[in-house]
């Protein structure tokens, strides 16, 4: 059968949808992207935010006027948003044939069997604990990839549903990850990223304890590996050791995703942080003075129950002293189930919505900016294709994740080369192939 597939949220979901790839390809279907003439739509979802969910039901609406036309379609619904309705997507949309959890990926060409054979819609939401076939998937590019090394989490943000849709923490044996990167890069990659929640509390729960900067300084030793990110990382967990192996390791992306959430101890409390703008000022402080060219980006919410105006000030207040190169921002979003749900919220919606847009003018004013400081400057840039913007263009990856765009051969994608930046926007920079490539 033909297979399309599409996928919402984060990396993590990505890497979901590349094993869900492996598995149907290896059962015999093939994957499509053209929804026309598909046998199977399966939607890999998220749950993160309500505005994510919302987008995907307006989906599911869609894919009822398709399975209208064609009535032996089948809808299977998977991931996050999956593993949090579970039998409500059944109930409210009966049209869906399967639903599965987020520990349920591998049993997902049985599912299809047996939809097939018994003509029954299936729920499929168990807990499989930890699947050893997690590396087993197959990848758009040779030339990177994304490698888990932790999966769920234990941090339990008070607004957070993740740990409630992936479960506890777990991390994955540092042998397995090595031997997997290093067939990897036997393969091809040039850059990987891993990923985790937190990846700073990786190795805490295994057998033989393990740091995250001793697997980072062991990846990093792998011989034709070129570039290596990692994401994220939680401030509370984060090691003076871990800056040390970033500013030694040549092969390690001068890059660090560090989520600020809010600016305000009160607040920070509130979150379940555990740390204080204190402590997070201090770690910048340490990153900064040890690797003054890393990039730092970061995540912020506004408008967490009980946040108060000179609350909001102390996030633009420190948004400003840190000047990020790139913040990824959120409305706050109840999640049912998670503690803040709860919380009294006195603030309305409007004036959360004016705190978000001047968070996010102050932002990107400030992304500009340190845009504008890399012109001239040349950078070794990772080619990952066509620009998404404009095709004529490719587009690539700096070391320090800022995105530049520049003319240049298709056939250059998925090599590192020297681009000289030429301008600046809030997103990205232009550029120009260097003239001794
Ligand atoms: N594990 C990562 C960490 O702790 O930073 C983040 C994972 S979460 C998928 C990505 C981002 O979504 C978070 O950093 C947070 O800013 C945002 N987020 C999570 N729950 C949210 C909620 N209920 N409302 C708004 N934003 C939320
Ligand atoms: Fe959610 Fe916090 Fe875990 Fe990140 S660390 S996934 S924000 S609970």
């Amino acid at each position: 059968m033909k297979f399309f597939i599409e996928t919402f949220g984060c990396q993590m979901n990505e890497n979901d949808t590349e094993r869900i790839q492996f598995l149907l390809e290896n059962s015999g279907h093939e994957q499509t992207v053209d929804i026309s003439e598909s046998d199977v739509v399966i939607l890999n979802t998220c749950t993160v935010r309500e505005s994510a969910k919302n987008r995907q039901y307006g989906h599911l609406g869609n894919l009822k006027k398709i399975k209208n036309l064609k009535k032996d379609l089948l809808i299977c619904i998977g991931g996050c948003a999956a593993q949090d309705l579970k039998q409500k997507i059944i109930k409210d949309f009966p049209y869906v044939d399967i639903v599965f959890g987020t520990q349920n990926i591998a049993d997902l060409p049985d599912l299809i069997n047996r939809r097939i054979s018994t003509g029954r819609s299936i729920c499929s939401i168990e807990d499989n604990g930890f699947d050893p076939e997690l590396f087993k998937v197959r990848r758009k590019h040779n030339f990177k990839a994304l490698v888990p090394i932790t999966i769920g989490c234990d941090n339990y943000c008070s607004y957070c549903i993740v740990p409630m849709v992936r479960g506890n923490e777990r991390s994955i044996e540092a042998e397995k990850i090595l031997r997997t990167i290093e067939e990897l890069v036997f393969d091809g990659a040039v850059e990987v990223t891993l990923l985790g929640q937190n990846v700073n509390s990786y190795g805490k729960n295994l057998k033989k304890p393990y740091t995250f900067s001793e697997l980072l300084e062991k990846i990093s030793d792998i011989k034709g590996l070129k570039r290596i990110r990692f994401m994220t990382s939680h401030p509370k967990d984060f090691s003076n050791d871990l800056i040390d192996v970033v500013k030694n390791k040549d092969n390690i992306a001068k890059h660090i995703h560090l989520p600020l959430q809010a600016g305000s101890d009160k607040i920070l409390k509130e979150m379940n942080r555990n740390y204080t703008r204190k402590d997070y000022f201090g770690i910048i402080e340490n990153i900064k003075n040890k690797i003054p060219d890393c990039a730092i980006t970061t995540d912020i919410i506004v408008g967490f129950p009980g946040e108060e105006k000179e609350d909001f000030l102390k996030t633009m207040d420190m948004v400003k002293k840190i000047r990020f190169n790139r913040a990824f921002t959120f409305i706050y979003s109840p999640r049912a189930g998670t503690r803040a749900a709860g919380m009294e919220d006195r603030i309305t919606m409007d004036e959360k919505k004016q705190w978000f847009r001047q968070l996010l003018e102050i932002q990107n004013t400030i992304s500009f900016e340190e845009n504008n400081k890399l012109i001239g400057r040349r950078f070794e840039v990772l080619v990952e294709g066509n620009s998404s913007k404009n095709n004529t263009l490719l587009e690539g990856r700096m070391e320090n994740n800022t995105i530049v765009n520049f003319e240049g051969e298709s056939n250059l994608t998925g090599k590192i080369i020297p681009v000289i930046v030429k301008s600046a926007r809030t997103f990205y920079v232009k550029g120009k192939l260097a003239r001794d490539y």
